[in-house]
């Protein structure tokens, strides 16, 4: 059971784990504060060159995640 994103939205520079630069690729990949958007967005993994170059549907899921983390790239 998951609870939609809005509802556990985290504070404005709750991305900045530490662990490396906040980059595009870290965000849209790695970040481990991020997990649960990651997974709601995408259920599987998803290559960084789908989540920027790919179809109109890829880019929409991508800014999804964008918002919903609350972050702006
Ligand atoms: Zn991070």
């Amino acid at each position: 059971m998951t609870a939609p994103a809005a509802i556990k939205k985290k504070a404005p520079g709750a991305n900045d784990c530490g662990q490396e630069d906040q980059t595009a690729e870290h965000i849209l990949q790695r970040c481990p504060l991020l997990d649960e958007e990651r997974k709601e967005v995408w259920p599987s993994p998803t290559p960084l060159q789908t989540k920027l170059y790919g179809s109109r549907q890829e880019l929409e899921k991508t800014t999804t995640f964008i918002t919903s983390a609350g972050l702006i790239v």
